[in-house]
């Protein structure tokens, strides 16, 4: 019983070792993936600016057009003042023109803001693309070191997994089967020590009588709690 649960101990070591590569290379991919989702990020920015930018640009033209309109006016209505007979008809004229007059100090105060709005969109869309630049070429890098510690971390994976598979056969089908169960159920974690009669899957404490039984290793014991295979290891000063 003890040579049973010997291998199960080591089985489970494997395994958790294989799922720290699995993880590892997980968490490696996983940061090539924000890197990217980053520069995705700046690039819908970049173009969110220049859309600014260019709508910016637009009303720039169409301020430009009234500001011009504006000063044709004035000199249509200027004209048109020599012809005038009534007083009427020219404070009518002279309103249209101070109107105009007034228009034109405003558009060149909106010029110069939309102006300046625009200025800073692209000035925006140009610093981002810097970094944009600066993180696809990190980008490129980390591809390359990733890719060559993922195939180290393969590679010992592999060898890891070779040596699993070997002592699996070792083990008995029935209880392979359970263990490969347990494996899935319970988070990569099938066979655990039982300290102080508390479980170290689960943490709960289990019967005293069960301890006593698990350390005689005689049989094989589950948790009543998780029902993970339990061993028991003496601490150095009982042995
Ligand atoms: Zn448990």
């Amino acid at each position: 019983m003890k040579e049973k649960i010997s291998k199960l101990i080591a089985l489970q070591e494997f395994d958790l070792k294989l799922s720290g590569f699995d993880q590892d290379i997980e968490e490696k991919q996983q940061e090539l993936t924000d890197r990217e989702q980053s520069i995705l990020d700046k690039e819908s920015s970049i173009s969110q600016y220049r859309e600014r930018a260019e709508q910016l640009e637009q009303r720039q033209r169409d301020i430009k057009a009234a500001h011009e309109d504006a000063g044709v006016r004035i000199k249509e209505r200027q004209n048109k003042m020599m012809q005038v007979q009534t007083s009427r008809e020219h404070q009518a004229l002279l309103k249209e023109i101070e109107d105009a007059k007034k228009l034109i100090k405003d558009t060149e105060e909106q010029l110069l803001q939309v102006m300046e709005q625009a200025e800073q969109a692209e000035a925006e869309a140009v610093e981002l693309e810097n970094v944009c630049a600066g993180e696809k070429e990190l980008l490129a890098e980390e591809n390359e070191k990733v890719a060559a510690a993922v195939k180290k971390l393969n590679t010992r994976r592999k060898t890891i997994f070779n040596k699993r598979n070997k002592l699996a056969k070792d083990v008995q089908d029935s209880t392979m089967k359970r263990y490969d169960k347990l494996l899935k159920k319970r988070d990569g974690l099938a066979v655990v020590q039982v300290v102080d009669g508390v479980c170290q899957g689960c943490f709960m404490a289990i019967p005293p009588q069960q301890f006593n039984e698990v350390r005689k290793g005689e049989q094989m014991y589950s948790c009543p709690t998780c029902q993970r295979i339990f061993y028991y290891q003496a601490p150095d000063d009982e042995t």
